[in-house]
This record gives C-alpha cells, structure tokens and sequence, in this order.
C-alpha cells in the first residue's frame, strides 16, 4: 500500500499490513474483508511488512494517543488518525497484586491487567476499535457481529459513537445486563434462539447475501483485522513494564483469538527489538462448562472436539472454537500450560480477585482466577516468575455470578445503639 494523503495534515505514515496470510497453508491473499482461505479453507490472518514493523520505536509509540492507536504501527487500520474510531480504548491499569500473590505464594510480583476499565467494559473494545476503522476504511456502510455478550456490547456503542448503522446477533438467554447494555445504543439487536456457536454459523450464512453486502461482520468477515486488536494487550503490558516481557501470563480463551495474539504481540516485539527475548510461558483459562482448548490441552492431543457450552462463564462459550489449534500450539510452545475450572470455583475465583485487588471482574476474570489459583496449586505454574493475569471483563456485567453469595454485613436502624445491637461497636 502507499501512502495516503491525509487532506489536514498532509501525508500518513503507509499501513505496516502487507498481506492476507493463510495460517494453515502460507497462501498469500491482498487486503480486503476476506477470512477464509480459497485453497484450504484454513483461517487467514494479517501478515505485515518486516521493514515498516522495525520502523516503530519506543519513542514513537511513548508519544502516540493514551490509546491503543498509540500502537498504529504495529496495526493493520488507523494509521490515519482521521479514520480510526478512538473511543479511549485501552492503556488500561496494570495493577499489583500483592495480597492476591502472597495468598497464592508468589515470591515474585504478580500484576491484575484490567480491562474492565475500557469504555464499554470488556477487552471486546479493542478488537472493535480496530474492526470498526478497517470497516470504514474498506468503505463497509453498517457494522454486525456474532457475540457471547461482550462484543454486542461494544459493537452497539461504537457504532453509535460514530453513527454507523450496526445490527448485532446474540444467543436468546444472555445475561439481562449484556441485552440491556447493548439496546441501550440503539442499533439493531437480534437475539436467537440457539446457542453462540448457532448465531455465528447464521451470521456466516448472512455474510453471504446481497443484503449484506456492505456489512462488514467483525468477528466473521472482517475477523483478521478485529483479531490484531488483541495484540494491544500484549504491547500494553511491556510497555506498562518499563519495556519488558513478563514471565508468565494467563489469559482466557472463547475462541483462544486473544490469548495467540498476545503471544503474537510480544513474538513482534522482540524481532523488531522494542523489547529483549525471554522465555517467557502462556497459560490458557476455560470453564469446565465450555473447555474444548483446555480439555485437548489436558489430553496431550492437537484435536479440539467442539463441545455444547454450558455453565454461568457465557463470555466465553464458544463450543467450536476457530482459533483452538493456535492457542494450542502458542501454549505448547512456550512451555505454559491450560486448565478449567468449574462454576463453584469461578464464583469464588470473583471473590478472591475482588477482595484481594479491588477489581471486581465478570465470570471470565472468575475464570482466570481460579486457573490461576489452581495451577499454581498443580505447581504448573512458577510462583518465583512475575507473571500477569488478564482480567477481560467488568462484574457488573455478571452480577448474579456473585449476588447470592455476598450481602450487607448487617441492617441495623440509624443509631449508635442500632450498631452496638449488630455487634459492630
Ligand atoms: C471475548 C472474550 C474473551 C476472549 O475471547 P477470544 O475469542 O478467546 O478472543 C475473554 N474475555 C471476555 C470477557 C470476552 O468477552
Ligand atoms: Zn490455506
């Protein structure tokens, strides 16, 4: 690609993505809303240029937008500010958690990444943030996605922020906080009666129609763009470090995107020298409710068998998910391990993370938590490595996770002798 001339501020810095590259088989495609591999049906994903990538610097990015669009580098969409959508999406807190990793027994600092602060709750806003500017950049009209809830979320506000039409598909019984949180904006919100991984085989077959031509999916069509927004998770933490790899990270896995583009981000970061080599591990997190990854982790095999979710972690229940194998191999790879945990631990996991760092995460974060807690417990885990935990989600957007397990310590009428009565004076 060239370089574009920017009618404000004369000529942008040209886009670092190069091509459209088969992770399967190597096939190379041009940029453009394409997914799927012509010879192989093998996912595609954005491959870049080696000598535009290895033109970022730390004092560059240091002095980009407290955003994510401070990495536009390193990204397929935005490198004219005019077309990216900034809704404030990321540089979100990195939080020490001492008592978290004393209670655990860490010798070295363990670090809560909080993505519940972006504006719409979720990690989902950065995936969009980056889908929403390769939309409009690809000259798409209107904007859908397929989503366990989080996405919905985020593709309703965004596409509101800029008054793009948005229509969003979700499972019929999702949480009423993420149905709510999602009409709010206005757009158009169907909810279907079946199962995530149903809406998204129909959002598939939508993509195919006339009528939505000009609608660019996110998470379908669109998907090799919105998954290089993840990457930001993994350039945010070394960059929040001082400009270097934690040891170990945990991530939860839907459809294992996230997590392979972290490990991605930072593979990027030491070949173009922003950060120095390490070996450093991957840890994957799933629920026993929804655990294809975790359970052909578990089994030593390469086989992810689709599974049908259940369980309150909705987020990520992707019973048939795409990036399964990547996740895998990015894991394996790094010497990491994966691990599921079951409702009951989940709720507690909430509970440990809220009351030892003052993050109260959704069920995903519960989730992470309590992989956290339990392969540390396993000793697959080094408590003597810094290591990062990424909480994904906002407990405000799960709240009956942990509603009936917490309550007012006690209800006393408004005086002193109302307190000395409950046994607080
Ligand atoms: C979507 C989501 C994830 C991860 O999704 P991937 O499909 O694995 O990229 C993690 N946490 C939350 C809260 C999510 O909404
Ligand atoms: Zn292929």
């Amino acid at each position: 690609m060239t370089a574009v001339v920017n009618r404000a501020s004369g000529t942008v810095p040209a886009s670092p993505a190069a091509a459209l590259v088969c992770r399967n088989c190597g096939a190379n495609y041009p940029l453009g809303p394409q997914h799927a591999c012509f010879e192989c049906f093998g996912p595609l994903e954005i491959g870049y240029d080696a000598a535009r990538l290895a033109s970022v610097t730390r004092a560059g990015i240091e002095a980009g937008p407290n955003s994510i669009w401070r990495y536009s580098g390193l990204l397929p969409a935005g490198q004219d500010p005019s077309t990216r959508v900034d809704s404030g999406t990321g540089m979100t807190p990195l939080i020490r958690a001492d008592e978290l990793g004393a209670r655990l027994g860490f010798t070295a600092p363990l670090w809560v990444k909080d993505d519940s602060a972006n504006p719409t709750h979720s990690f989902k806003d950065r995936v969009v943030s980056v889908a929403i500017t390769a939309a409009r950049e690809l000259g798409f009209t209107r904007i859908a996605c397929a989503s366990t809830g989080n996405l919905a979320n985020s593709v309703a506000a965004h596409a509101a922020r800029i008054g793009m039409d948005s229509i969003v598909f979700i499972p019929s019984d999702l949480e009423s906080a993420k149905v709510t949180q999602t009409a709010v904006y206005g757009g158009t919100l169907v909810a279907v009666e079946g199962s995530y991984d149903d809406v998204n085989r129909l959002c598939s077959e939508l993509s195919e129609t006339d009528e939505f031509e000009r609608t660019a999916f996110v998470n379908v069509n669109v998907r090799p763009y919105y998954a290089e927004g993840s990457k930001t998770l993994g350039f945010e933490v070394a960059e929040q470090l001082g400009w270097r790899l934690p040891q170990q990270v945990v991530a939860p896995m839907a459809s294992g995107s996230l997590l392979t583009k972290v490990n991605k981000a930072f593979k990027e970061m030491v070949s173009i020298g922003l950060v120095e080599a390490s070996d450093y591990r991957v840890y994957g997190a799933q629920s026993a409710g929804c655990s294809p990854i975790a359970t052909a982790f578990v089994n030593g095999t390469d086989t992810v068998v689709p599974v049908k979710p259940t369980g309150i972690a909705k987020s990520l229940n992707i019973g048939n998910p795409a990036d399964g194998p990547y996740a895998l191999d990015a894991v394996r790879s790094t010497g990491g391990a994966m691990a599921f945990v079951d409702d009951e631990q989940i709720r507690a996991g909430i509970q440990l993370l809220a009351e030892t760092t003052g993050v109260f995460a959704e069920t995903a974060g519960g989730v992470t938590t309590a992989v956290l807690q339990k392969l540390v417990e396993s000793g697959q885990l080094d408590t003597s490595r810094e290591t990062v935990i990424y909480n994904t989600g906002d407990g405000l957007k799960t709240i009956d996770a942990v509603s009936d397990r917490v309550s007012p310590t006690a209800v006393i009428p408004p005086t002193v002798k109302g307190m000395r009565a409950a046994g607080l004076l």
